[in-house]
Parts: structure tokens; sequence; C-alpha cells
């Protein structure tokens, strides 16, 4: 249940270790402050403050702000300023405009505080949070986030472990690094039910049970947006990184970006598809796959044994290449006619057999699986770059030339693709096998995945 700015109180049932706790960090403000920009420009009076927590303030206003805008309030009673960061605003229904501020700089003075009446709650969840690069996750509370207008809030069902957070949570990844917003909540394979609209909304109903991958949003007008490959869009944003993730009970998605999932399918079985599924479908196709070729996987983890059951699907002849025993023979029980480990001295021989695969994808993030791959391939073979190695990939010239090979990539894929995946799924065509956890375990669970431990997708199932 959202604030009601009415009586500056908030109505949400929690325990009695919940309500010390939030009498501690949570107090109410009777103040008026008046903000400005950071160039000085004032954009008018806070017309009422209605929660205040450690972190942050939610506020009503007249003036419209924006998302990521700095600004100062001032204190006229007491005088002081104090610096936030505008983490969302929205227009409600009603015309009045609400806004989240984050403290840039904390002044207990600033706010006039008083402890909340024993009927005020704040309402807050739990997340797997992450402070700085390197560092495990902190399972702790944060605010339940407020949609924007054009977004809807979700109770998060399900969230799948991609690998990409393990490269989140490290800062391998130097330009995604930059665009992260602190603390960060990682995430984006959550299917979860709407629990409140945003203003501008419609389409989708409360309780409805959605989906949201990688893409948080695209801008719908670039070149590629409009030649249906919105999922390179120069503008895209990412869920995780430019929006709050669903390794958290609550989450905030673009309406325009929220999928169904049919009611059928079990939202653990469906978080995966939106980004370990999306992947390999799109991988597929852009490798153009034909009935009756040879596709060699390369990893059966969470992308490698749904790439098995959708090359089969394609009527393609699938072999499995992984170093573990276990997955090999998961692989031949998803129909793969062969399966190979990658360090058997006869591994490329054994590949090569028959011309070689037509299709090699790589999801395993591992560069001696890429070097098999690209010479064991068919002549006019392509190879699908999937699993991201930290090392450079390298290639002879001279043996892309000789067998006029092709070299794709996969950038998850487009929500129409996504679409396509979801029924498929919905008519038990393919199955994505889960790993369930719980939230706290989130540590655990990127530790056995960096030893390549997990069959399957790992999978956070909330309550
Ligand atoms: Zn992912
Ligand atoms: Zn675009």
């Amino acid at each position: 249940m959202e604030p009601d700015p009415s009586s500056g109180a908030t109505c949400q049932e929690q325990s009695g270790e919940e309500k010390r706790r939030s009498k501690r960090v949570l107090l109410r403000v009777a103040v008026v402050v008046i903000g400005t920009d950071i160039h000085g420009k004032p954009f008018g009076e806070v017309t009422h403050t209605m929660v205040v927590s450690a972190h942050g303030a939610l506020v009503e206003l007249k003036a419209e702000l924006n998302d990521g805008q700095r600004v100062l309030l001032h204190n006229k009673i007491s005088g002081e300023r104090q610096s936030c960061r505008v983490v969302w605003f929205r227009r409600t229904k009603e015309g009045t405009n609400h806004a989240g501020l984050e403290f840039v700089t904390v002044s207990p003075k600033f706010w006039q505080v008083d402890f909340p009446p024993d009927d005020w709650r704040v309402p807050t969840m739990r997340a797997a949070i992450l402070k700085e690069f390197g560092s495990p996750l902190d399972i702790g509370e944060l605010s339940r986030p407020l949609p924007l207008a054009d977004e809807v809030l979700i109770r998060v069902e399900a969230c799948g472990v991609c690998h990409s957070d393990l490269h989140m949570a490290a800062g391998d990844w130097p330009d995604v690094a930059a665009k992260m917003s602190w603390p960060a909540t990682l995430g984006h394979e959550a299917v979860g039910r709407v629990v409140e609209l945003g203003a501008d909304v419609s389409g989708i109903t409360m309780g409805q049970r959605v989906g949201v991958g990688w893409l948080y949003s695209t801008c719908g007008v670039c070149e590629h947006c409009r030649d249906a490959a919105e999922n390179v869009c120069l503008k895209r944003k990412i869920t995780g990184i430019a929006a709050p993730g669903g390794y958290a009970e609550f989450m905030r998605v673009k309406a325009s970006h929220a999928i169904a999932v049919p009611e059928n399918l079990p939202a653990a079985e469906a978080a995966p598809l939106f980004c370990a599924g999306l992947t390999v479908f799109h991988a597929l196709r852009n490798a153009g796959l034909r009935a009756g070729q040879r596709v060699a996987v390369f990893g059966v983890g969470g992308l490698g044994h749904l790439a098995l059951q959708l090359a089969k699907l394609a009527g393609a002849e699938t072999v499995a290449v992984d170093v573990s025993d276990a997955k090999l023979e998961f692989a031949k029980k998803l129909g793969a006619a062969q399966a190979i480990r990658s360090d058997d001295p006869n591994a490329a021989e054994l590949l090569k057999a028959g011309g070689g695969p037509h299709l090699a994808i790589v999801a395993a993030p591992a560069k001696p699986a890429y070097d098999l791959a690209i010479h064991t391939l068919r002549r006019r073979g392509t190879l699908a770059v999937v699993g991201l190695p930290k090392e450079d990939l390298t290639f002879f010239a001279d043996d892309l030339v000789v067998s006029e090979s092709r070299i794709i990539a996969s950038a998850v894929g487009t929500r129409d693709e996504m679409r396509e995946l979801l029924m498929l799924a919905a008519a038990g065509k393919i199955r994505c096998e889960v790993e369930p956890c719980r939230l706290e375990q989130i540590n655990d669970v990127f530790e056995k995945m960096k030893r390549g431990q997990l069959l399957g997708r790992a999978v956070i199932q909330f309550n």
C-alpha cells in the first residue's frame, strides 16, 4: 500500500519487531521547505513532506522535477540547506506532484522531526543490496518504491540469477559500472504481479502477472528500434542499473516493457526465460538455424540447457559440450544426440565428425570453449557469441577466410521474441530447469555459479 499524502501516514501490516525498527529510523517532518535546482533557480515550496527515513524523503510539491536531478532544499525556519537527488518523480491522477528524494548529504537537524504515532507505517521491502563492487550482497530493507506515471509496481514472485549479475556485482564491465546507481539492486529476470499502476498506465490490470528482463526501456525511435532490433537500442536502459532490479520483494517496471506471462507457467520457470531463454532464442534466430542442421552448444548451464531444447524444437540435431559429466547427462535427457567432454583429447575430432556443426553456440564464459568451437565449425558455419569470458577472443583471419565462417552475437532479444518464447514455454515445448533459492542465499548461489556447480538456473523465490 502506498503512503497516503493526505494523512502523512501509511498503513501496512508489520510485525512488532519491524515496528520497533521503523520507529528508530523513520521520522515525521513538520517544516516548510523550499527547493532550488543546483543553479539556484527556485522550484517552489514543498507543500507536504510525507515520509522521511535515514535515506530519503517522499514529498509533495508544486514544481515538476526530473529523475536524477540534484536539488537543494532550504528549511525556512532553521535556515539550513539539504542536498538531495530526485530518485523518481510522478504526477498523480489527482494532479499533485510527488517526488522521492534521496539524501546526498545528511543533516538530521534539517528535518524537524518527531516520532511517528503507533499506527503510522512506512512500507519497506526486503532486498539484496549491492553497496560496492566486489562486496557480498547485503540482505536488508529498502523503502518500497512508488511507480512513476508510466510504470507499474510489481510484487516479485521469482527472479532468476544471471551470470551478468556476477559481472555487475564485481564491477567487471566499466561501461555498465559507470552507469550504476547506488546502492544497487540487481536482477533482470523478474516475474511478479502488478500491485500498483502509475497515473498514465493503460492496458495492464491490477493483479496481472508480468515479467521484465534486461531492457528496462528502449527509445522506440532510433534506427534499431525502428528496424525491429530494439535490443540494441541506442538509448536502452538496463534493469538493475538504470532502475532497481528484481532481487527485491517489489520492483518498478516500465509499463511498456512489462510483458504478460501466461498464468499456466510457474513464475520460477518463466523468470529465467527473460534473459537466459531470450538470449539463446535470439541467437538461434540470428544465426538463421534450419531444420536438419547440427548445432553444438558449449556449456550446459542456464542458457545452454535452453539452447539445446530450442535448437531441437527447431529440428536441429544437438551436440552438448561441457566439462561436467552431470551436465552432459542432463543434456542427454534434454535430447542431445551427442554429449562431449571438452577436455576429452578427442573432443575436436568428435565435434568435426560429419563435417562439424553448422552452428556453435558458446554459452560458457570460457575462452577455451570459443577456441574449440571456432576450430571445429563446419565450413560456412556460424559461431554465436553468447557467454562472456573476461579475456579477448582471438582468431586467425585465415581460419575464418578458408572456411567462410560467420561470427554473430546475441544481445538478449526483443519484446516480440519474448512473447513468442513465453508461448512456447506455456505450451510445454521447452522447460527451464530451476534450482530454487531464497533471497538470503544469494551470496552462496553466486559462489556456486562461479564454480559452475549449478544444474539449470538459480531462481530466487519470494513467498
Ligand atoms: Zn542476464
Ligand atoms: Zn531505440
